[in-house]
């Protein structure tokens, strides 16, 4: 392989972001440099997603890349395609020289070392870790916002879901090394955090202290420096009132609550192993609007799963009504291998997926321009991520996670990134707000 040099693209989930920022940190430290293409790289790597045929696929198309020329190159396929093909990616894709999984990342040092000794073929694809990937290598991508995985893994079974078998069994961080990263964080500047999992609400500290998901959040918290706590992903089943009311006491954790439906048919959701109801569903839905503060709730819907009729399908259009959510991602539902939904009949034919999905988009949009319109006039609370110099606007995220652009007195004269400002809102779309600063910094 020539110099140490690597090149990594990421596909997929937070996880995947956040994994690619311990690979990073950890190639780093072993005198690697990341370069910008993989023509410059002596190794290239992609962190892979599975979740859907379609990320697959655009995996595949990558490698092809390197057929012809690229001999010199070790190509690496990490993440949850690598745990999920194995060595069969060695047979598609001869090219490829190291295959690891995200429950094998601890063993990446070894693993480069024989690849520098010249090893051909390389693989890390066993699951039965019993820790998670903790790192003190992270190489942030962003300085203001950190990513802090509490647990790896899955112990659920979603009959279309693929992360219990590419990302293994749950495996919560203790709490100390959570709190001690999250107090580091706070003091190297870092003011937003993001606690991370594939199903954070059933987080369980290992150690005595046996901390649960909501003392976990309630305490990073409440760490001096820390203005906004995030997470995500959140499980209906795992979700208690006891996360309710940890947000309610703490202002810095953030206005918004991520918790996938799916479905909003109790028949679907059966069939899904989604282990809760429509009914139950609905209960964490109205603690939430019941709250002290005002929460914008977000959501995951798949349509078209094996079996969904057209009731199935109106319920969860009337879900959606009831709702109201403020922003949900869709997805038409594409058979995995290994998972339970294979064993399903009655498939439905792509075009009906597609017509169920446009149906879905185009209820939410309509929902979205409604709820965004109701915020015009208000004043809410930005992190300035950066400007966009082409509208002449600084780009805010909110507490409830909208995005929010603003204009500003000082007009790019100054640097506004990182700091925390009030903005007006003026106009709304149906994805964003535009507002003006009211204070001069
Ligand atoms: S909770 Fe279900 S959908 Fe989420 S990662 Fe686990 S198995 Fe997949």
């Amino acid at each position: 392989m020539p110099a140490k040099t690597f090149y990594l693209e990421t596909f997929g989930c937070q996880m995947n972001a956040h994994d690619s920022e311990k690979v990073v940190g950890t190639l780093m430290a072993k005198g690697y440099t990341q370069v910008p293409t993989p023509e410059e790289a002596g190794l290239v790597l992609y962190n892979t997603c599975s979740i859907r045929d379609k990320a697959e696929q655009k995996v595949y198309h990558r490698l092809q890349q390197f057929k012809r020329n690229g001999k010199d190159k070790v190509i690496g396929v990490l993440g949850c395609v690598a745990q999920q093909e194995g060595e069969r990616i060695f047979e598609r894709a001869p090219n490829v020289g190291l295959v690891c999984g995200s429950a094998s990342y601890n063993k990446l040092g070894e693993l480069l070392v024989q690849i520098e000794a010249g090893d051909r073929r390389v693989t890390g694809l066993s699951l039965d870790t019993d820790e998670a990937f903790d790192t003190p290598f992270t190489r942030r991508d962003n300085p203001h916002r950190a990513y802090i995985t509490i647990i790896e893994g899955c112990d659920k079974s979603c009959a279309y879901c693929v992360v219990p078998f590419t990302r293994g069994p749950e495996r919560s961080r203790t709490s100390e090394s959570v709190m001690a990263e999250a107090r580091r964080l706070a003091a190297e500047g870092y003011s937003e955090i993001q606690l991370l999992g594939q199903n954070v609400n059933s987080y369980r500290d290992p150690t005595p202290a046996g901390w649960n998901f909501a003392t976990l959040l309630g305490r990073v918290a409440e760490i001096s420096g820390i203005r906004r706590v995030r997470y995500t992903t959140s499980h209906p089943r795992d979700f208690g009132r006891d996360i309710v009311d940890a947000m309610d006491s703490n202002p810095a954790i953030c206005d918004h609550v991520h918790l996938p439906v799916q479905s909003g048919s109790s028949d679907v959701l059966a069939r899904m192993e989604r282990l809760y109801t429509r009914d139950e569903y609905i209960e964490r839905i109205d603690w939430l609007k019941n709250a002290r503060r005002i929460y914008s709730i977000t959501t995951d819907i798949i349509v078209g799963f094996p079996g969904e009729t057209e009731k199935d399908f109106e319920a969860t259009l009337a879900l959606l009504d009831e709702v109201e959510y403020d922003s949900l991602f869709s997805f038409k539902y594409s058979p995995r291998p290994n998972t339970a939904a294979l064993g399903l009949e009655d498939h439905i034919p792509d075009e009906e997926k597609q017509r169920r999905l446009v149906i879905v988009q185009e209820k939410q949009r309509a929902i979205q321009i409604r709820r965004n319109a109701g915020l015009i006039g208000s004043v809410k609370e930005v992190l300035v991520e950066g400007r966009h110099q082409a509208l002449e606007q600084w780009i805010g995220r909110t507490s409830d996670n909208r995005t929010l652009n603003f204009t500003h007195p000082l007009d790019g004269a100054a640097s506004l990134t990182g700091k925390y400002l009030p903005v007006r809102v003026t106009r709304s779309g149906p994805n964003s707000l535009v507002g003006e600063s009211v204070t001069v910094v």
